[in-house]
């Protein structure tokens, strides 16, 4: 609980000063505490801190936490981990941001589960990949005009942005080309949410544009759990 605390003022400083350099302002950033591996303890001191949106990457672990924390105040769970169609009944009631749509049949699929719970409509982005290696999903920028298209006029879906996961670097001014590609392609296509950097890389991300910063270790330390 301390350790959220103080990880959180820190947290708080690195971004005020990219905000700095960038003459942008703290409303427009989302700081999402990437809880995966942590225990529902962990999301509950994050709240007390008075962190309000979440990031959670595997269904089944949430659906085992969400339980644990009862209902939080204006807390917002977003799915940032893939997202198999065979989990879209249960993910739908969880959370209320899904940032890893990419592709229109899952996307579909998510409006249709949102309509038949009865819930409003479900905030998304779309999943972009800029890299050839590891990440084997997101959508691929020559695909992503069909894509915002197809998504667009899905009823119980609103389309918020962009999110992307670079490859990892040790130095993150390697990750900053994929935030600037990021914001380009946001830009093309008139998407205001751009969810992009993490502990290593964030301040770069908030130089390039972005609207949401994904962090976990940054707050809560090292995972040591292997996530699932
Ligand atoms: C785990 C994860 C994060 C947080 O990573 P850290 O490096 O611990 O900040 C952010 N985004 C996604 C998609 C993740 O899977």
């Amino acid at each position: 609980m301390e350790r959220i605390v103080e990880n959180l003022a820190e947290v708080e400083e690195r971004i005020a000063r990219a905000l700095a350099r960038s003459r942008r302002h703290r409303s427009e950033i989302t700081l999402i505490a990437v809880t995966k591996t942590f225990p529902a303890s962990a999301t509950l001191a994050a709240w007390q801190a008075g962190l309000r949106d979440f990031g959670e990457n595997y269904v089944q672990e949430f659906e085992t936490k969400s339980p644990l924390l009862g209902p939080l105040e204006d807390a917002r769970f977003h799915l940032i981990g893939h997202l198999q169609s065979n989990k879209v009944n249960k993910a739908v009631p969880l959370f209320d941001c899904v940032q890893t749509v990419d592709s229109a049949r899952l996307a579909g699929r998510l409006s249709q589960s949102r309509a038949g719970a009865g819930l409003p409509p479900l905030d998304v982005m779309l999943e972009v990949k800029l890299s050839d290696e590891e990440s084997k999903h997101g959508c691929d920028p020559e695909n992503l005009a069909a894509l915002v298209e197809g998504v667009q006029p899905l009823p119980h879906l609103r389309l918020l942005g962009l999110m992307t996961i670079p490859p990892f670097f040790e130095d993150p001014e390697r990750s900053r080309p994929y935030f600037a590609r990021l914001r380009e392609l946001a830009v093309k296509y008139e998407l205001k949410a751009l969810s992009m950097g993490m502990s290593n890389d964030f301040e770069a991300a908030i130089e390039e544009g972005a609207t949401h910063i994904r962090l976990g270790t940054a707050l809560f330390g090292r995972r040591t759990k292997p996530a699932g």
